[in-house]
């Protein structure tokens, strides 16, 4: 149990995303640490103090391990948070996390629009096999959430911005709520990424974040961190849930998302930049329906966003045409420049459909029920990225 190492805490994010967790290497001098691949480490002579479910010591990689120990070091570094768990996906961060710290009996306020996976785990996975007591609210009505709570209230859960929405949640009010009623606030940051929003200033418990998206930013490594100032905590989670259910990330992907993450805030703050461009331009097109982007002065959760984010609202925009699913998919399908796949944070474009029959579609606010498109924006030129999608609407005759 120990704050995470960050001799830079003093310097500009762009400075620590460049220079906490690496170091010389030691022996060889290199100015890059290595990748250690190995499974297991050199055990201590005497055995007979050592916790084979402890990750203190290098002992078997799902233990820990140095490429997961140096990242972890970076991330808490983004988010000034004095301790960063690194594991093997946002999901299994999230999974993490919610098996810590709940029981049976527990009872669990999450939000009507999430994730996919913490809907499935809230919906259907911890109530009906674990009987966790789980409710949906809505996050941005505070009446609601006071009124879901009870007194078995163990964790509120929100996102914000939302996925796939793009709404925007009160982080500062929903703790208040959570902490006078002595529940925990857990926030899944990956959309605002750290360059955006610190939730732990805000007064958040834990915070997650995906670390497949923005912050690895290059589309080719999965892996999730949970960040707290809750040193005991984190140390339960690394013992019950890392070691013994054992969602640890490859050292691998620790070394991949090492390098990603050094220019995170140089790509972010270009993804913020050409995000405002593209919101306000679809904003004018016709045959938009609507468009959710917190940047956006006409967007309900504006005035909140300029509060709780700095440097800019994020890189996903959530917008809808005019038009049924199959002309949708034909758009995308038309689309040159941005790439027709799931995911987002990558660095190129990505556009998701999110179809009319979408299980899910009814816990969507009216508006987008119909013709709804998620978009990821990438480094592209902004105004490559605006020509490709009007060419392709109009490709399909809009
Ligand atoms: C992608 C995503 C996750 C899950 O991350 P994986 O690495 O795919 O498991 C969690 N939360 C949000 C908001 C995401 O966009």
């Amino acid at each position: 149990m120990a704050k995470k190492e960050n001799k830079f805490r003093e310097y500009d994010i762009s400075t620590q995303a460049v220079h906490t967790g690496t170091d010389y290497d030691e022996g060889t001098g290199a100015v890059r640490r290595p990748l250690h691949m190995a499974n297991s480490y050199k055990l201590p002579d005497d055995l007979s103090q050592v916790n084979y479910s402890s990750t203190d010591l290098l002992m078997y990689a799902r233990n820990g391990n140095p490429n997961q120990h140096w990242l972890e070091e970076k991330i808490a570094a983004l988010y000034g948070a004095d301790d960063a768990i690194v594991l093997a996906s946002g999901v299994g961060a999230l999974h993490a996390l919610f098996w810590t710290l709940l029981k049976s009996g527990d009872h669990v306020v999450y939000p009507n629009v999430s994730y996919m996976a913490v809907y499935r785990m809230f919906h259907e996975l911890f109530n009906k096999k674990f009987n966790v007591d789980t409710v949906m609210a809505d996050m941005t009505d505070l009446e609601a959430v006071k009124k879901a709570i009870t007194p078995e209230t163990r964790l509120v859960h929100i996102e914000t911005p939302d996925n796939p929405t793009v709404g925007i949640t009160d982080i500062e009010a929903i703790a208040k709520i959570a902490h006078e009623n002595g529940a925990l606030l857990s926030v899944d940051n990956t959309f605002a990424s750290p360059l955006n929003q610190h939730p732990l200033e805000l007064g958040a418990d834990f915070v997650v974040d995906a670390l497949t998206k923005f912050i690895n930013g290059h589309g080719d490594a999965q892996g999730g961190a949970i960040l707290s100032n809750n040193l005991e905590t984190m140390d339960r989670i690394r013992y019950e849930a890392q070691v013994n259910v054992g969602s640890v990330i490859s050292p691998f992907n620790a070394w991949q998302i090492f390098r990603g993450s050094v220019t995170f805030p140089l790509r972010m703050q270009r993804i913020n930049d050409s995000s405002q461009k593209i919101a306000e331009w679809l904003e004018q097109r016709e045959n938009i329906t609507f468009v959710s982007y917190p940047g956006l002065p006409s967007n309900p959760g504006h005035e909140l966003a300029k509060r709780q984010m700095k440097n800019g609202y994020g890189g996903v925009i959530s917008f809808g045409i005019n038009t049924d699913d199959k002309t949708v998919e034909r758009f995308c399908a038309k689309l040159k420049v941005v790439t027709f796949a799931v995911s987002l944070g990558h660095d190129e474009s990505l556009i998701f459909p999110q179809p009319s029959y979408d299980e899910r579609i009814d816990l969507y606010p009216e508006k987008f029920r119909n013709g709804f498109i998620r978009f990821s924006v990438g480094l592209e030129e902004p105004g490559d990225i605006i020509s490709d999608l009007d060419q392709a609407l109009r490709a399909v005759g809009l």
